[in-house]
Parts: structure tokens; sequence; C-alpha cells
């Protein structure tokens, strides 16, 4: 019997998280859901946006999967997604873009898996407020440091790389193309320009590729990354990345396949693993019972994979691929008008008439 902890997070988030455990269940997987919240939600009922007893709970089980949460912006919050990976050092994203069946793109034959160092860079959360007397004091300190001259009037966010960050995140990515029979790696950075932190991550795989001799790699500016993923995105397999480009880079790679909808990922540490859709909590169509659920599906699959449940998650992921193939269940993201709870009945009840 498998525990995991479900956090059905906000805005479309309890509407892909019912229609998830849904599938989920018909799987026929022993599993318990230990459902527990964060985010808006959770503000209005603890008084905190990732409360204590949710992060515990995840300690305990090891797994979890959540829904989307809105973080407030600007207001002194930090984004609960960010804390999340870092209290339980989630230090790698893993979110597989494919081309899926019925689904009409641009590119045809696309199989991206974005590989994304989850806990430093711009997104450790270093900031400072303009106008702040800790702004004030950096900026004294760095013009006595290097003679830099911060404008008065700037905000500031820092952006450390570390070796021993940059080196885990290579040897998983290097470890997850071998385990999934990848055919290349490619690392995205800027490290002609920032020298001493996309440096640093480039070094770490030129340092540690050569354990690897059975996996092609190669590196690439992230500018020129961006524009050969638009134009032929067959070129590439994993796309091995720092924070901040993972992010922008894995909604590109989402945009290339159809849509944040369909995009699952993995948020993976030593001790913990929380799986959850690329998307967000979609304010703009939230409580229409209209959202797409299958990215939160097949981030269910992949945490069935996690689990050791491999024919479950196989079997969720042949049969989203049929219904989506068949194309009459639709969500209005993907040109159909079915509902969230339509679309995951139709996956539902195939999945549990499938034999395993
Ligand atoms: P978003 O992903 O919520 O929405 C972008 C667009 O994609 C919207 O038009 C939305 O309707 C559409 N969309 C997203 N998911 C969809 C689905 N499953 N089915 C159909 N259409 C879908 O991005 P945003 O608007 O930039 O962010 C909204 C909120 O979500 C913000 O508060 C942001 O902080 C939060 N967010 C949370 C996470 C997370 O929890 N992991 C990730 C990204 C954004």
């Amino acid at each position: 019997m498998h525990r995991v902890v479900l956090i059905p997070g906000d805005g479309i988030g309890p509407e892909v998280a019912a229609a998830t455990r849904t599938v989920i269940d018909a799987t026929g997987v022993p599993l318990v859901w230990d459902e527990r919240t964060a985010g808006a939600s959770a503000f209005e009922t603890h008084g905190a946006l990732l409360p204590a007893e949710t992060l515990d709970a995840i300690r305990d089980a090891r797994v979890a999967i959540k829904g989307p949460i809105t973080t407030p912006v600007g207001e002194g919050f930090r984004s609960v997604n960010v804390a999340l990976r870092q209290e339980l050092d989630l230090f790698a994203a893993v979110r597989p873009a494919r081309t899926l069946p019925g689904v009409r793109t641009r590119h045809q034959g696309v199989d991206l898996v974005v590989v994304r160092e989850n806990t430093e860079d711009l997104y450790r959360g270093i900031e400072f407020a303009v106008g702040s007397s800790e702004a004030a004091a950096l900026r004294a300190e760095l013009r006595d440091l290097g003679g830099f001259e911060v404008p008065e009037d700037a905000g500031i966010t820092l952006k450390p790389i570390s070796v021993s960050g940059a080196r885990r995140i290579v040897r998983f990515a290097f470890e997850y193309a071998r385990a999934n029979h990848r055919r290349k790696v490619t690392v995205g950075h800027k490290a002609n320009v920032m020298r001493y932190s996309d440096g640093i991550f480039l070094r770490a795989a030129q340092d540690d590729a050569g354990e690897y001799p059975d996996i092609p790699w190669e590196d690439i500016h992230i500018d020129h990354l961006s524009a050969q993923l638009v134009r032929r995105p067959q070129d590439f397999d994993v796309l091995l990345l720092p924070n901040l480009y993972g992010d922008i880079l894995s909604d590109l790679c989402a945009g290339l396949v159809g849509g944040l909808g369909l995009i699952p990922g993995a948020n993976i540490g030593w001790a913990y693993a929380v799986f959850e859709p690329v998307h967000g909590s979609a304010p703009d169509i939230a409580g229409r019972g209209v959202a797409n659920p299958i990215a939160m599906v097949l981030s269910g699959a992949m945490m069935l994979r996690h689990l050791g449940e491999l024919d479950a998650a196989a079997v969720v992921e042949d049969v989203v691929d049929r219904v989506l193939e068949r194309g009459d269940v639709r969500t209005g993201d993907l040109g159909g008008n079915a509902t969230t709870s339509e679309m995951a009945a139709a996956i539902a009840t195939e999945v549990a008439s499938t034999d395993q």
C-alpha cells in the first residue's frame, strides 16, 4: 500500500487534482491519499501559505502530488513552490514534452525532456527591495569590492550557482539519460556573459560528462538554443538547464507540443519527490470545470513510475494517447468542449478496463 500526499492547490488545482485522483484510482494500484493544503486556501485555514503540517506529511510519506498554487505578486510573499523545493531539497525538475497524438502543432516528432536545476540561480530568493537599507548596504559593499555602481533606484536579485549544486544536477541528468535510453544531453547556458555562475554550470558538465561515455552531449548558448528549439525541436533530446532558463524553456517546450495543459512534471531530491503539472492555477478559467486535466494526470503517471508501479504508469500514458487520438472528448484548450470531469471519466473508464 502506497501513501501519497495530495495537495489540490488553488485556481484550477482542485479541479485537475480531483480528475487525477479518479484516473489513478482506476488503475487499481493500492494507494492511500493523504490530502493536505498549501497556497491561498491554506492561508485562509492555517494562516500560512505552506503550513508546517503539510511539509511534515510530505516528509513522512516521501511522495506527494500537487496542483498549481497561486503566489500573490510582489506583496512580500515567498513563492510556495520555491519554498517547497528548497525546504525538501527537490533539486531536479524533470519535465517531458513530447508530441501527443491528435494534438495539432507546428512540429511533429518532438520528444524533449527538460532537466532543470531547482534550488539555485536567480530563484534562490536572495533579493533586496529598491530603497531598502539592505540594498543600500549592498550597493556600498559592491562599490568597495569592485567599483561596481548600482543605481540607487535599483532592486537587486542575486544569482548564486554552486559547484556542488551544479554537479549534482549534471549527474542527475546524465543518469536520467542513461536510465531512460535517451540519445543526447544538451547543456544550455550563457557562460560567456555570466562567467562565474553559468560558468560553473558549464564546467560541471565538462568535468563530469566524461563519466558517461555512452551519452553524447553538447553545450549551447541559451539564446541560440531558444531559436533552434522553435525551428528544429527534433534535434534535441534532454535539455539540462540552470533554474531560470529551465523554467522559461519548459513553457516553451510545452508550447511546442500543444500547450501548458499537457505537460507533467516531477521535482526530485535524494529523499523526497513532488509531482505537479507545469501549468499554473489559471485564474482566467478557474471554477468553470473546463481545465485540461492531462498535465496533472500525466504527472500522476510519473508518480506511479516513481513508486515502482511501472505497468500502471504505462497504462495511464497509453490511454491518454488513445483518448487524445480519438479526439471525441477534448477540453477547450484542445479545441473541444468537454469538461474536466468528462475528460477524466473518459480516461478513467478506459484505464479501468485495461488489463495490467
Ligand atoms: P498559467 O499556467 O496559470 O496560465 C497560462 C495560460 O494557460 C492561461 O491562459 C490558462 O488558462 C492556460 N492554462 C493553464 N493550465 C491550463 C489547463 N490545465 N487547461 C487549460 N488551459 C490552461 O500561468 P499564469 O497565468 O502565468 O499564472 C497564474 C498563477 O499560477 C500565478 O499565481 C502563478 O504564480 C501560478 N503558477 C503556479 C505554478 C505552480 O504552482 N507550479 C506554476 C506556474 C504558475
